[in-house]
């Protein structure tokens, strides 16, 4: 008992993993988390883009601007040095150093001025006055160089630039640098600060992409969730609720096909229950009348014989009957099989219809009904000669059933290389014309009575029309009530599997 228990528990506890695995496997194959996954992916990607490109622009731009604003104001300074050859004799010119000095404060940074030596005449710190530069970027501008340096992490610029005195047009122009250390402190302060408020923009964009995200991952795979919760409605067995389901248009076009298949499934279910009702009406009756003929045998013990033999001739009559409709419908169930079933070989038609013919002459000869068969050229073609043989039987046995006295039955065989047909024409009862389009059905009689006097099961022209579709074939029909009927049956010569109906 206790093991029972515990296995029981296993079980459920293996069949709840596999519940979960399953919804698991479910939910990352969903329409909902690709979207929900794709929707933020891309606006990701563009927040992220659009956060570098914001940064990048708003640093270099004020960063760039202090530095070219700071070189041009220097670069007129070189000039005012030089024209007033403050190099040789700084004295001369207080205001040059006055002016160097208000450039110093403004870029709040340190201005140096040497000479062709390089000694320093200026010094903005007033430290090195005297002292000689050494400096990889002062050697370059005493050669005409200039040079242009910016560090972000220590958040300065420095500039070098050469002293040329353009009206020495004999000797060497470049008569001394101007080296400047500007601060960068309040553009990165600045830069800082928009970044800062980039972040919160970023962040906040990013939450409002996940709603939206969420929301419409949500919104746009409604219209599945319903297809799914109709499918499951009608797969309850509600098979006449349509599904009406709007939105999308492909989500409108499932649905429509998806209608079209319930109408044909309807469909399929009315004609099964219409077959099986028959079926069940058309097995009674053969044994309703034996179950009748017995019946009076019982209740008449004293019968005389012939009455007895008439009565057991007649029971007999009903059991070949009931034999022949389980037959028949055996024949159909068999030929609904399609394809697979078929043992396809090359076959002499015109012998076939001789040996069909010749079969049926005593039945023709005691409804005093002639037949004739006429052959254009001789057909030999891929078919399956049992199937065909029934078919084509029923097809020419009607035509002698049901036709008048000292009618005619004509069968002709023709062919155009592709194609052979069989024309079956009578001078008998003909149909009428509201019951043409339904003898094709299973168990369709115009006459019941005279069908079952002549032995018809009301299954003969399923079975021949199912063959005839089964080879590709096509079958018609043309009738005039009273006058007489004539069957078409044209079939390719050479079969091909899946092939197009003629
Ligand atoms: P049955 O076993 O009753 O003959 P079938 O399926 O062969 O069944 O035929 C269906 C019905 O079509 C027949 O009951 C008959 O009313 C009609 N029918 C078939 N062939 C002919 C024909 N050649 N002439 C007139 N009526 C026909």
């Amino acid at each position: 008992m206790a093991e029972k228990r515990e296995i029981n528990k296993t079980e459920k506890s293996s069949a709840s993993a596999s519940g979960r695995a399953g919804k698991l496997r479910r939910f990352l194959g969903s329409f909902r988390l690709r979207l929900f996954l794709t929707i933020l992916i891309t606006g990701s990607v563009s927040i992220a883009a659009m956060y570098i490109t914001a940064r990048y622009v708003c640093s270099n731009t004020l960063i760039d601007k202090r530095v070219d604003m700071a070189y041009d104001h220097l670069n007129k300074m070189c000039v005012k040095i030089v024209d007033n050859m403050y190099i040789g004799n700084p004295q001369n010119a207080p205001q040059i150093s006055s002016e160097l000095s208000v450039a110093a404060s403004l870029f709040d940074g340190r201005i140096i001025v040497a000479d062709g030596g390089l000694k320093i005449v200026y010094d903005s710190f007033s430290a090195e006055e005297g002292k000689t530069m050494v400096s990889t970027e002062a050697i370059k501008a005493i050669r005409g160089g200039q040079s242009r340096y910016v560090s972000i992490e220590k958040e300065y610029a420095e500039l070098s630039m050469p002293l040329i005195d353009r009206d020495n047009t004999d000797g060497e122009p470049y008569v001394g640098v101007l080296f400047a250390k500007i601060s960068l402190e309040d553009e990165i302060v600045l830069v800082n600060n928009m970044e800062k408020f980039l972040l919160v923009t970023v962040t906040l964009l990013s939450l409002v992409l996940l709603v939206i995200c969420f929301l419409s991952s949500m919104e746009f795979a409604k219209p599945f969730k319903k297809i799914e919760e109709s499918i499951s409605h009608v797969s309850d067995g509600y098979l006449d609720e349509l599904v009406t389901i709007g939105g999308y248009s492909e989500v409108e076009q499932l649905s429509d096909t998806f209608n079209d298949m319930l109408g044909r499934i309807e469909q399929l279910e009315v004609s099964r229950q219409e077959f099986v009702s028959n079926v069940s009406h058309e097995l009674k009756t053969p044994i309703t009348s034996i179950k009748v003929l017995a019946d009076s045998l019982i209740t008449q013990p004293d019968s005389p014989p012939e009455v007895y033999r008439e009565f057991l001739r007649d029971i007999n009559e009903e059991i070949d009957r009931e034999n022949k409709i389980i037959t028949d419908l055996l024949e159909l169930v068999k030929l609904d099989r399609k394809e697979g079933n078929m043992h396809l070989a090359l076959c002499n038609i015109n012998a076939l219809l001789e040996k069909i013919m010749k079969r049926l002459t005593p039945i023709a000869s005691s409804l005093s009904v002639e037949i004739v068969f006429e052959s254009y050229r001789d057909v030999s073609a891929m078919v399956d000669e049992v199937k065909m043989s029934l078919a084509l039987t029923n097809l020419i046995e009607n035509s002698i059933k049901y036709n008048k006295e000292n009618g005619r039955v004509k069968v002709s065989l023709n062919s155009d290389g592709k194609y052979f047909s069989v024309t079956i024409a009578d001078t008998g009862i003909g149909i009428p014309a509201d019951s043409i389009d339904r003898i094709f059905e299973r168990f369709y009689r115009v006459d019941k009575t005279r069908a079952r006097e002549s032995g018809g099961t009301g299954l003969g022209l399923a079975i021949a029309r199912s063959v005839v579709l089964m080879h590709n074939g096509a079958i018609k029909v043309e009738s005039v009530e009273g006058e007489g009927t004539t069957f078409i049956v044209s079939v390719p010569m050479s079969f091909k599997a899946g092939g197009e109906p003629a």
